[in-house]
């Protein structure tokens, strides 16, 4: 087989700020050492997140000079609509300025005291939506999909038995849905099987409750079922997209991610009612239905870029350019959550530096390390993110200490691939001088946005 190759020529450029290891000291101890505190300008490679970084193609571009801003009945929102529809199959079409506006309606109007929702893991603003309006939010991961040493093909499952039992204890009448994230982000970005989304829906079915998909990375999945599952070989990506929405009531989803696009989002549903009481609130929050938070431009950008995502020599690429860092890094020794999911590579930072206690988060130190290395800026996803104290006061760890690294969509090529590899692999070399961190000062919510750190 010949190398899966970029399957696009670059038609704009953006140039890139190189640093020096001396620069980037400073730049790191006046952010205290929190990259999110460091200016995009002063990053060499970023892999921060894969959200709302993708570049647009030249088609995209040219909708934005398309787009119609009429305020009602715009001529792009009929195009967004109706490329939404061909995809997801669900007629009411909701547009919304990001995936977190679409989640706010639909549990403002579906949640509430009482009402509990399960998920195979829900993403955190998802969580936080639902937490919001009163309601509580449980995630039912298979065992294998909670342990990152296992290679299995659909990590991302949600627990059949555990959501049965779920729908048991609360009683069907107050889980108004159960949702399953395709790819599992939080999970490292793991897919669910057709299988898995088939059975939910007949166990869905049997207990009378809607099922709902958080379809960030529709694409993403659908590819590695192709790719994965028996049956589905020969099926193109297209239709096994819509027997993934087939088996379900309605989709929020962020166009940040498998959308192709900078910013927008939507909510895809079934019930004319259901669809009524959202856009009301629609009206209120974000905008007049036809639009929603969004200009038309955008929509056209949306509608495109569903369209390309679903295109097998792009998602060939795309989910090659993951596994290949990842193999890459696997080879060397540098331990990560296998097999690599669809849009990141998890590296494990108690693997990679065990003598650094987890109270001193060795994943801000990996983290802090790449960016002194070679200007690579990650994130932490461990101590720093979801970190907790007791009422006691004492530290509660979570279970995984992990540095995710982001790939953004058709934006870095195979040898800034290579380059990040580099500096991985460098920065490994090095390891036991790595130290470790504690907080100076933090935010009382999200801390990891804006705390700032000293090195032990
Ligand atoms: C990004 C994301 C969201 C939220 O979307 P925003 O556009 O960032 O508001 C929800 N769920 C998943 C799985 C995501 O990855």
């Amino acid at each position: 087989m010949k190398t899966i190759i970029e399957p696009f020529k670059i038609k704009a450029v953006e140039p890139i700020r190189f640093t020096t290891r001396a620069e980037r000291e400073r730049i790191l101890d006046e952010a205290g050492h929190n990259v999110f505190l460091v200016h995009a300008d002063d990053v060499l490679i970023d892999l921060l997140t894969d959200s709302g970084v993708a570049a647009m193609s030249a088609e995209q571009w040219a909708g934005i000079m398309r787009g119609d801003e009429s305020y009602a009945g715009s001529k792009s929102f009929y195009r967004f609509e109706e490329a939404v529809r061909n995809v997801t199959g669900m007629e009411r079409v909701i547009p919304t300025h990001q995936g977190r506006a679409a989640e706010k309606i639909l549990f403002t109007v579906l949640g509430g005291e009482g009402k509990a929702f399960a998920a195979n893991t829900f993403f955190d603003t998802t969580r936080a939506n639902i937490e919001f309006a009163g309601s509580e939010a449980v995630d039912l991961l298979t065992d294998t999909g909670r342990k990152p040493e296992v290679r299995a093909d659909f990590k991302g499952d949600v627990d059949l038995d555990a959501l049965d039992r779920f729908i048991d204890e609360r009683g069907a009448e107050n889980v108004p849905f159960v949702m399953l994230t395709v790819t599992n982000n939080s999970g490292g970005g793991q897919p669910v099987s057709m299988k898995n989304i088939r059975e939910t829906r007949e166990l869905c079915d049997r207990r009378g409750v809607s099922l709902f998909l958080d379809a960030c990375r529709f694409a993403e999945n659908a590819y590695f079922i192709k790719t994965r599952e028996p049956g589905y070989a020969d099926k193109s990506l297209l239709e096994i997209a819509r027997e993934m929405f087939s088996h379900a009531d309605g989709a929020t989803m962020s166009a940040k991610k498998d959308a192709l696009v900078n910013i927008g989002g939507f909510l895809a549903l079934r019930s004319e009612e259901l669809a009524t009481r959202c856009r009301n609130l629609l009206i209120v929050t974000e905008g007049f239905p036809t639009y929603g938070g969004l200009a038309g431009r955008d929509l056209e950008a949306i509608a495109q870029g569903l369209e390309e995502v679903l295109d097998e020599r792009y998602l060939a690429y795309r989910v090659r350019s993951v596994e290949y860092l990842g193999e890459k890094l696997v080879a060397a020794g540098v331990p990560i959550i296998e097999p690599p999911g669809g849009h990141a590579i998890y590296i494990d930072a108690k693997r990679f530096a065990p003598h650094i206690p987890v109270e001193e988060f060795p994943g801000q130190a990996v983290v802090a390390a790449l960016y002194l290395e070679g200007g690579v800026r990650g994130v932490e996803i461990g101590g720093v993110m979801f970190g907790k104290n007791d009422a006691g006061g004492n530290y509660v760890p979570p279970p995984m200490e992990l540095v995710r690294l982001a790939i953004p969509r058709r934006v870095y090529t195979q040898s800034h691939i290579d380059y990040v590899v580099e500096v991985v692999l460098e920065t490994f070399a090095k390891r036991e001088a790595l130290r470790g961190y504690e907080i100076v000062e933090e935010a009382p919510m999200l801390r990891h946005f804006t705390a700032r750190f000293r090195r032990k």
